[in-house]
């Protein structure tokens, strides 16, 4: 006999690990669009300082750091929800959000944790396909709007194709979805966008109530292993219903610490964005040189087409040289591939290691 487990545990699906997380520094790791720099000046020692207290618990409001990113974006903070990463919020807004007889609506392929949020609470997923740039289509989405959609996910940039729509696009759409419906904009990546100001989507939050946009401190801001998200919640009780389904105490104090003193460092921020950006256009240039068709990226990575060879040949080949990307076939497409925008040295070598593996097409 062997323990029982609920039915959502057969359904849930597995999350697809990049492998290698602990291969450390010898490898050009460039599977998990993480930030190849490490953490901003201030953070380590901030980081050291609340360490000190760990013997208590730390503040379950999370108020230093909501008051902090209050002050940044110029928001109210009790429309400001934190989470032990951004994926802590999607999930909790699942668990308060979805049911039985409710409907999810994303596009595919999309961030990895969406079908968990359907599987996690039997809800209904309604995938819409991808147009044919790899965006998010959204009149295809608003199509399939009903009375028991409760949610739609909308991950601009999108992971993994790296495509964004425009501000006013998305406004477009969030102004004719009925307000029943709450729309997550998932911008992991949206402060390595080009298209808009990122902080000029902050005005959708201020004017619709039933608008959530989801950030981190995974991403840009170089923290995904203390895990620190945050949300700007068109009302209140998004914050409150997340926090309702949550431990008290899920953002811990050291991660809270650290994410407070990054945020002091948008001066680095934009450093960080201008060189991604300019290692962006070099990288796409590469691959388009190897005869590869790539998406358009506004991202910190680059979903691209791996050519006529097989998928798992070259992705052991980049192994071998000590280069780790993602796989498209585990994101939702055979044949292609996601690549983090590493340092120009790691994308030197991931371009080189490529050239060799890749079959030029005829
Ligand atoms: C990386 C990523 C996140 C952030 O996850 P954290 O839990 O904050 O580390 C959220 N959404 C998308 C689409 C991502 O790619």
């Amino acid at each position: 006999m062997a323990i029982e487990f609920t039915e959502k545990i057969r359904r849930i699906p597995v999350y697809p690990t990049a492998g290698g997380y602990s291969l450390g520094d010898e490898f050009a790791m460039l599977a998990s669009n993480e930030a190849p720099f490490g953490p901003m000046p201030g953070v380590v020692e901030a980081a050291t300082g609340a360490i000190q207290n760990a013997n208590r618990y730390p503040d379950p409001s999370n108020l230093s750091l909501r008051r902090a990113l209050a002050a940044r974006f110029d928001f109210m903070p009790e429309r400001i929800a934190i989470g032990a990463g951004s994926c802590d919020i999607l999930l909790s807004a699942a668990e308060a959000l979805l049911e039985p007889g409710a409907e999810v609506v994303y596009s595919w392929p999309s961030f990895s944790v969406y079908p968990q949020m359907a599987a996690a609470t039997g809800a209904r997923a309604v995938v819409v396909p991808l147009d044919e740039e790899d965006r998010y289509d959204l009149d295809a989405m608003l199509a399939e709007i009903t009375a028991a959609t409760r949610l739609v996910l909308l991950c601009n940039p999108n992971n993994p194709t790296g495509t964004a729509l425009p501000l006013d696009a998305i406004e477009a759409f969030v102004a004719a979805v009925p307000r029943h419906v709450c729309v997550i904009v998932d911008q992991a990546y949206g402060e390595f966008s080009v298209l808009d100001d990122p902080d000029a989507s902050v005005s959708l939050a201020r004017r619709y109530p039933n608008v959530v946009l989801l950030r981190t401190f995974s991403k840009v801001y170089g923290l995904a292993g203390m895990r620190v998200g945050y949300a700007l919640c068109g009302d209140e009780r998004f914050r409150v219903a997340v926090e309702q389904v949550r431990q008290p105490f899920f953002c811990n104090a050291v991660g809270q610490a650290a994410a407070e003193a990054a945020l002091l460092r948008q001066d680095v921020v934009t450093q960080r964005v201008e060189e991604t950006v300019a290692n962006r256009l070099e990288m796409e240039e590469g691959l388009r040189e190897m005869g590869l068709k790539v998406a358009e990226s506004q991202a910190n990575f680059i979903w691209h087409s791996l050519g006529d060879g097989d998928e798992q040949e070259i992705l052991d080949g980049l192994r071998e040289r000590k280069v780790l990307i993602r796989s498209g076939g585990a994101l939702g497409r055979a044949g292609w591939a996601r690549t983090t925008i590493g340092t120009a040295a790691e994308n030197r070598r991931f371009l080189a290691a490529l050239r060799e593996l890749v079959q030029q097409p005829v």
